[in-house]
């Protein structure tokens, strides 16, 4: 008889994690493609996550770029030990709070009023509802390949395949109520002359443009340009508001987001990831021409038990100090320069059909033909390879680097230039060996 084999932790985890949770996983996204299970840590410490068995790997998703302090950060720790001494305080109202939405308003340009909020999703919904309510309209132009969370407004054509992308409309997930498709417009990004012509022919319709304004969930796609500027241009002269998802971009390059690192302005932004320091805040924020129109100033309900609760605001407070100390983005941008290049010579020097491109310090990987162009817009890079991908991002893994199985990926401050020189070193070691299995 055949002796079964013992199951390794990962496994005994998966098999059992089936039977609770929807394909095992707490969120679609962490079942992890290469890996044919998630990757199951047992803790994070600065630049490295710990696996079951307690080996090191660095860390280049970091938390979806959450956590762009590193793991464990002295001072996040020291906000929730706080949060902990004020009891939590959950649902109250409290001095930190404010002093967050202060920093927040001097750091980032288009924010003179903030609302806290706790995911993503949750918060390019409330910034599209208090476009539709300022401007009595009901339309939202959206760019295909930008990503701005789940919500039923929103969720359309982000990485949809061949045949299916534009002109094609359609939602990212079943289940949204078919009407909401006809309140999007989706366009592709770059293209100033579709988005003039749309506002020409439906402008009155319009509340919103909202997009990435660099367009990190595609593999990082940089605005063309003057395409920001156009788009402000337009979107004043018509009323309409110009929301910029800054989610993922924000703090990447600065404390002024890619707003300031572009010098245009919108009406709204949303923030998130980052300024939590790995709590779950987020925040929307704009002209207080605007956001007064927020309850109970205005007319927009926006409550919620959980929001600015004493973790995540304590945290914020932190984030935002530690990101504003003098000169710490000078390091952060330099050892990320540094990456790109050295990563992108390891790929040329295997003969590696791979592109890395980033700004700040989040940058995306483009593979296969894909690899082969400067992307202007989603369709650019629609034939990502994955299967090659997946190989890399397998083989970095086996030798202790951690890629997450998709678009975008990052490095904190506290990556190191060992770390760096390491990711280096696998990716030319990893590129190698994935060539050689395909
Ligand atoms: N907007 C952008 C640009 C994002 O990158 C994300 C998440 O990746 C979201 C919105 C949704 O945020 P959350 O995952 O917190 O719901």
């Amino acid at each position: 008889m055949k002796k079964e084999q013992p199951k390794n932790v990962n496994d005994t985890l998966f098999a059992r994690s089936r039977r609770t949770f929807p394909g095992g996983v707490t969120a679609a996204a962490r079942l992890n493609k290469y890996l044919g299970r998630p990757f199951y840590v047992s803790r994070g410490e600065g630049s490295r996550l710990y696996d079951l068995d307690g080996k090191p790997y660095i860390d280049m998703n970091t938390s979806f770029g959450a956590s762009l302090l590193g793991h464990g950060h002295p001072a996040i720790r020291e906000a929730l030990a706080e949060a902990g001494r004020m009891g939590i305080a959950c649902a109250m109202e409290y001095p930190a709070q404010t002093e967050l939405a202060e920093k927040i308003c001097a750091a980032v340009p288009s924010a003179e009023m903030v609302r806290f909020t706790l995911s993503g999703t949750e918060t390019t919904w409330y910034a599209v509802r208090l476009a539709r309510l300022y401007t009595d309209r009901k339309k939202v132009v959206k760019i295909e390949g930008h990503f701005h969370g789940f919500n039923d407004y929103l969720q359309f054509n982000y990485w949809p395949g061949p045949g299916e992308n534009l002109p094609h409309i359609q939602p990212a997930s079943p289940g949204s109520p078919p009407e909401s498709a006809g309140n999007v417009i989706v366009l592709p990004f770059n293209d100033g002359p579709a988005l003039e012509r749309t506002i020409a022919e439906q402008g009155g319709d319009i509340a919103a443009v909202i997009l990435e304004p660099v367009n990190y969930n595609s593999g990082c796609i940089l605005p063309r340009e003057g395409y920001l500027q156009k788009a402000r241009k337009l979107t004043e002269k018509n009323g309409i508001l110009l929301i910029f998802d800054e989610i993922l971009s924000g703090f990447r390059t600065g404390t002024d987001c890619i707003q300031g690192h572009y010098g245009v302005t919108p009406d709204l932004c949303t923030l998130g990831k980052a300024i939590g320091g790995g709590a779950p805040l987020s925040a929307f924020a704009g002209r207080r021409e605007f956001m007064k129109h927020v309850a109970p100033e205005g007319a927009m309900m926006h409550s919620g038990t959980y929001n600015a609760n004493a973790v995540n605001i304590l945290c914020g407070n932190a984030f935002m100090d530690a990101v504003s100390e003098e000169g710490v983005y000078s390091g952060l941008l330099d050892r990320a320069d540094r990456l790109y290049r050295g990563m992108n010579e390891a790929f040329a020097g295997a003969g590696f059909p791979a592109k890395v491109r980033g700004l700040g310090c989040r940058f995306g990987m483009l593979f296969g033909e894909a690899a082969g162009r400067v992307p202007v817009s989603y369709a650019d890079v629609i034939g990502q390879d994955w299967k090659t991908a997946h190989a890399f991002f397998l083989e970095a893994f086996n030798r202790g680097v951690f890629f997450n199985n998709g678009w975008h990926h990052g490095i904190s401050f506290v990556h190191s230039d060992a770390d760096i020189a390491r990711v280096i070193e696998v990716t030319g070691e990893a590129a190698r060996a994935a060539a050689a299995s395909s």
